[in-house]
Order: C-alpha cells, then sequence, then structure tokens
C-alpha cells in the first residue's frame, strides 16, 4: 500500500474481551473477541474482513467505531486518538463514522416514517430548520435511488433491497468518512445484492468513502475489495491486494476458506478442506490459533504465537510456514 495515501482509520493492536459472569455477577472467564488486530484504512478504499461466523469480524467493525469501550489498544480517526474517549467526547467524530447494518429493518422504528427517522439524525447532529432538514433528506433519497413519496412510508411498506437503501441513506446523510459495512447484503436476494454492492461503489466514488466491508461471503469480498483481511478467532492471520491474494492464497486457513467456494477456482495446490469447529474464544487453542484445525499443524505451531510474515510488499500473512 502506498505510503502517500491518507490514513482515515488507523488501529493499533485492538483487543476486545467481553467478561463472562456466573447467575451472582462474579467474573468467571472472558471471551476474547479480538485479540491483537491491528489494520490500517485508506481514503477511498475497501478493506473487506472476511471469516466464518464467531471469528470477531463484526466485533472488530464495532470496536473501530467505538460503538463500546475497547479492552486494550489505539484507535486513530484521521490522526486523531479516540481509543479512550467518553460517549460525550466522541459525538463531534460520530458524524465522521457510521454503519450500515445486515438487516436494517430491527434497527429502524417501525412507528416513525422514513422522512422522521432520517430528520433525526440530522437533528441530533445540529440541523435545527426543518425545511432544510427536508431537503437534505430527499437529496439523500435520490442519492440511493429511493423517491420523494418514500419520505412518507413506514419501514414495513419497503422491500429488504429498498430498506437496505433507507439503511445507506442513514448512514450517509451526514457526509462520513469511514463506513463499516457489517454484511450489508447477506439478508438480500442475489438479484438484489448486486445492485446494493453497485449503488456503495457509486456512493464511494462520488464521496470518497473509506469502507471496511465484514462479509463471511468470500465471492462479496472479491468483488467489493481493494484490500482484504482474513480473520480467525479474534485475529487476522493474512491481509494483502484482493487480486494478490486471491490469486495466491498462503495462510492455511484463507486457503480453506476458497476451497469451500468452488467458483472461485483454487489451485489443486492450494486446496484444503477444513474441517472441525471454529474453537471458542474464552478458551482459544495456544500458539497458533489455527493449530486444531490444520493439516500443516506440527508441535511448534501448539507453542510459539506465529509472527507476520512479508509474502509481498503488499501481502502478509502469520504463519510458521513462512518462518525460513
Ligand atoms: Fe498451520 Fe502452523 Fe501455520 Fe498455524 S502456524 S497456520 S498451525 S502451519
Amino acid at each position: 500500500m502506498d505510503e502517500k495515501r491518507q490514513k482515515i482509520l488507523e488501529a493499533k493492536h485492538i483487543k476486545k474481551y467481553f467478561p463472562i459472569r456466573d447467575a451472582l455477577g462474579k467474573q468467571t472467564g472472558v471471551v476474547k473477541a479480538v485479540d491483537d488486530v491491528s489494520i490500517t484504512l485508506y481514503k477511498g478504499e475497501t478493506y473487506g474482513l472476511v471469516g466464518e461466523s464467531g471469528c470477531g469480524k463484526s466485533t472488530l467493525g464495532r470496536s473501530l467505531l467505538r460503538l463500546f469501550p475497547i479492552t486494550q489498544g489505539q484507535i486513530l480517526l484521521e490522526g486523531e486518538d479516540i481509543s479512550t474517549l467518553l460517549p460525550r467526547e466522541l459525538r463531534p467524530y460520530r458524524e465522521k463514522m457510521q454503519m450500515i447494518f445486515q438487516d436494517p429493518y430491527t434497527s429502524l422504528n417501525p412507528r416513525k416514517s422514513i422522512g422522521d427517522t432520517l430528520e433525526e439524525v440530522l437533528k441530533i447532529h445540529g440541523e435545527n430548520n426543518k425545511s432544510a432538514r427536508m431537503e437534505k433528506c430527499l437529496e439523500i433519497l435520490k442519492m440511493v435511488g429511493l423517491r420523494p413519496e418514500h419520505y412518507y412510508r413506514f419501514p414495513h411498506e419497503f422491500s429488504g433491497g429498498q430498506r437496505q437503501r433507507v439503511g445507506i441513506a442513514r448512514a450517509i446523510l451526514v457526509n462520513p468518512s469511514f463506513i463499516v459495512c457489517d454484511e450489508p447484503v447477506s439478508a438480500l436476494d442475489v438479484s438484489i445484492q448486486a445492485q446494493i454492492i453497485n449503488l456503495l461503489g457509486d456512493l464511494q466514488n462520488e464521496k470518497q468513502l473509506t469502507y471496511l466491508f465484514v462479509s463471511h461471503n468470500m465471492s462479496v469480498i472479491r468483488y467489493t475489495s481493494d484490500r482484504v483481511g482474513v480473520m480467525y478467532l479474534g485475529h487476522i492471520v493474512e491481509e494483502g491486494d484482493t487480486d494478490e491474494l486471491f490469486s495466491n492464497p498462503c495462510h492455511p486457513y484463507t486457503k480453506a476458506l476458497l476451497s469451500a467456494v468452488p467458483k472461485i477456482g483454487v489451485h489443486e495446490k492450494n486446496r484444503i478442506e477444513l474441517t472441525g469447529e471454529l474453537p471458542s474464544p474464552m478458551n482459544p487453542p495456544s500458539g497458533c490459533v489455527f493449530h486444531t484445525r490444520c493439516p500443516y499443524a506440527t508441535g511448534r505451531c501448539r507453542e510459539k504465537v506465529p509472527s507476520f510474515h512479508r509474502i509481498t510488499s503488499s501481502h502478509f500473512a502469520a504463519c510458521c510456514l513462512y518462518d525460513s
């Protein structure tokens, strides 16, 4: 990645642990949802975060947005440290970073019209003039492919694809620079997925948006992302430019994910069948967290946490196969 490109978000050694408590409220352990992840996002790019469900990718997205306190690490948004800000102190940064949810229906108030829902966002961000708010909402609805009459409609009157357009409208309303798209097309019919992906692409070009695109679907990630991070049990195990990573997957977990997608066509030498369940993040395996499912695991993998190895200038993998 060209270091001259503008960094929008830089996260260093992020950890997010959730405490587990017994019936009396006593802490009995922790879920290590995100465990020492570092990631940098550049202006105008889409960074795809991929992995099985439960690997921590959504938690990482929410951590970067500071939707909850992080356990450890540093988050710089356009160079400013937001890691430890209190909710009230975060308010000015909220308009720079937004989120698009898998199913916006659950986050839309069924009793409020779309116009009221969108206007509320503008009110929170200080727009006190009703006609200015309405004008802005109509402009954004048009931008996401909805019509002026949709302003007066309620969430149940929309199809899944239209609801996702409303979710996108709500996210871009306050001119963010960074958006976490959390499985934004997973709940949609395949025919509608392409429309939403194209809409996100058009908005990105127009507004120079930076996306963290979270998905469990390798084909969607390949189509949408400039760079990809592969996540397993709270760790990023491989990162690279999309073309490079898909044509030359290096981490055994990435190879296994790609082997499960016949359409992508992994070379026979890279084919690995993924067996067994994802281990519990309450009690992750020692050494390399993938060793319980890796066909190449050795005694060393059970003891030593693998460091990141540089495959090319824009491609890294955390695996001891590349130690020499
Ligand atoms: Fe497999 Fe060992 Fe590499 Fe982990 S470090 S992915 S267990 S070979």
